[in-house]
């Protein structure tokens, strides 16, 4: 039974398909933005429609950009001969604020889990493998989380990539176990990075 009008069933349905959103809080949400000015609310689905039409992947890494090519990925003083995998665009983010890592890198898109039915060929990785044919690369930081599913696609990107002779390294173990890295402060994120070992 609907309690409410049709237009906020559809707002509090559309707003509970976002991650992380059940149908209570979707509620809380909709009534928040049905008291908002229409300034403000306008001002929301621009930022959505806005953001949507404009952000793209970068052709290089993957990243989130709204250029051909990131940022990151165009300056010439990074070195783009090391890259370093992560698992997302918050990873790189965050490793991005340490403001002390000067190599380029490689955003998965999400981790090989057989339990989510997650395949190599779900994420990334194909991509990766073309760039290092393709450039010269000298060193691949793999820096997925320490989860279980972050140790398999360590090992997995790992393996795939030994036979080229480049060197492939894992970030430290300081990182906690199923942590995201978003949510890891920089001392240690920086301790992870270079207490890297060759794997
Ligand atoms: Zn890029």
């Amino acid at each position: 039974m609907d309690y409410y009008s049709r237009q906020i069933s559809n707002l509090i349905e559309e707003l509970s398909k976002l991650p992380g959103i059940g149908v209570k809080s979707a509620g809380r949400l909709a009534f928040h933005i049905i008291g908002m000015s229409s300034e403000n609310v306008n001002a929301l689905a621009d930022a959505i429609r806005d953001a949507k039409a404009n952000v793209h992947y970068c052709k290089e890494c993957f990243t989130l950009t709204d250029t051909d090519i990131c940022p990151i990925c165009a300056d010439d003083k990074r070195d783009h001969s090391t890259i370093m995998v992560v698992e997302n665009v918050q990873d790189l983010a965050a490793y991005e604020k340490t403001g002390k890592y000067e190599g380029v890198y490689h955003v998965l898109h999400g981790v090989i889990s057989p339990m989510a039915g997650t395949g190599p060929s779900d994420i990334r990785l194909k991509e990766l493998v073309k760039r290092l044919e393709k450039e010269d690369i000298k060193e691949v930081i793999i820096a997925t989380g320490s989860s279980l599913e972050g140790e398999t696609t360590a090992m997995y990107i790992s393996k795939l990539i030994k036979p080229t002779g480049i060197k492939v390294t894992r970030i430290a173990s300081g990182v906690p176990v199923g942590g995201d890295l978003e949510n890891i402060d920089e001392i240690t994120l920086l301790r992870a990075l270079e207490g890297r070992i060759i794997i």
